[in-house]
């Protein structure tokens, strides 16, 4: 691929591939060796470089530390039959974070950098990318404030950073949520929609309660009145209802998850039926009352599907009846893995492969 953009590399000498073991890996345990930097100041993006991995030096006036300019994405280059390396839907994540970023009056790094970096970056570091089926090379796109300055204000700096590391396929083992209607994971009009970190600082509260009381996550909803359902921890959240794979809308308090959209163009061409459209918690207890929903799981990057095994609604803990390989859930999983793979022709466009 001819590439525009004038990327300096310097390469590590001290290649820390032999330590990782990619056949025993855990989620976030192993970091590549390089990584691409690039800053943003005085009304321009300077050169991406590629460096060897290391950490950063900050000055503890920087503006992100204070008040919270941080956008990140979370994406994934998979390893792919014939050997070469897919990344993944890259256009649709560069886009997401280009309104992250504005929603957070951040800098805007050009589609050149994002792409052109990320590519030369995964290249460079492609044997870290695993072959383990279900295994993927992470990738970690993030920007923050990097001015230097402790008034309250807009940062007029920025650094850029992209990172992959190499994690396994997350076990679906089914887990257990727990409705939560006293606290909210983002409101109306507020930054529910952006990957910025203070809407993870937020939601670990109502998460580590969930915790303590025996469930692994937080279904997240509208707040005390009339709530409707919103998102299941950090993924957005499907449901099969009537034979119908049901989720909730888009809108300012839900993130539009690139996992989201994947599984309902694939459940759409699957032949099933599929519903965008808000989902009350009265009707989700219903439902399980009258037994017409059949499946429930969190959709996201990280696990694919989290398939859900009992939701708590005020008091009550109702479980669904267990998934088999016949689940839409698995069969929506096993698609989407088929075509990152390249066992199944890519026809939607989605792979970048190098
Ligand atoms: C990242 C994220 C998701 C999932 O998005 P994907 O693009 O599918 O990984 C869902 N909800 C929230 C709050 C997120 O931050």
């Amino acid at each position: 691929m001819e590439l525009l953009t004038d990327i300096t590399i310097r390469k590590t000498t001290h290649s820390k591939l032999y330590e990782a073991d990619l056949d025993q890996l855990e989620f976030g345990k192993y970091i590549s060796d390089h990584m691409l930097v690039c800053d943003y100041g005085n009304g321009e993006w300077q050169s991406p470089q590629i460096v060897p991995f290391s950490n950063l030096s900050l000055n503890p006036a920087t503006l992100a530390l204070h008040y919270g300019q941080t956008v990140f994405e979370g994406m994934k280059a998979f390893r792919m039959k014939d050997g070469r390396i897919n990344i993944f839907r890259i256009e649709k994540h560069y886009d997401r974070f280009v309104r992250s970023l504005e929603r957070m009056c951040m800098a805007v790094p050009p589609k050149e950098i994002f792409t052109e970096g990320m590519i030369k970056l995964v290249d460079l570091d492609k044997n870290w990318t695993p072959q383990k089926r279900g295994a993927s090379l992470y990738i970690r796109p993030f920007i923050y404030a990097s001015e230097a300055k402790f008034g309250v204000k807009v940062s007029e700096q920025y650094r850029f950073i992209i990172f992959t590391g190499p994690v396994p396929e997350l076990y679906a083992k089914p887990i257990k949520v727990k409705v939560e209607t006293r606290y909210i994971r983002a409101a109306r009009g507020g930054t529910g929609f952006a990957k910025c970190g203070g809407n993870y600082g937020g939601a670990f509260f109502p998460t580590q309660l969930a915790r303590q009381q025996g469930y692994d996550q937080v279904l997240w909803t509208t707040g005390k009145e009339n709530p409707t359902i919103e998102e299941s921890g950090m993924m957005n959240v499907m449901f099969v209802i009537n034979d119908t794979l049901v989720t909730p809308p888009l809108s300012d308090s839900i993130l539009d998850g690139v996992t989201r959209d994947s599984l309902l163009i694939l459940a759409n061409d699957l032949g099933y039926k599929v519903e965008e459209r808000s989902v009350s918690l009265d009707e989700l207890e219903t439902a399980f009352l009258t037994k017409t929903i059949t499946e429930a799981f969190g959709a996201g990057t990280a696990a694919v599907v989290a398939p859900i095994q009992t939701v708590h609604i005020n008091g009550i803990d109702f479980t669904l009846p267990g998934y088999s390989h016949e689940s839409l859930l698995n069969r929506l999983k096993e698609k989407l893995e088929r075509i990152r793979t390249g066992i199944e022709e890519d026809i939607y466009g989605w792979n970048l492969v190098l």
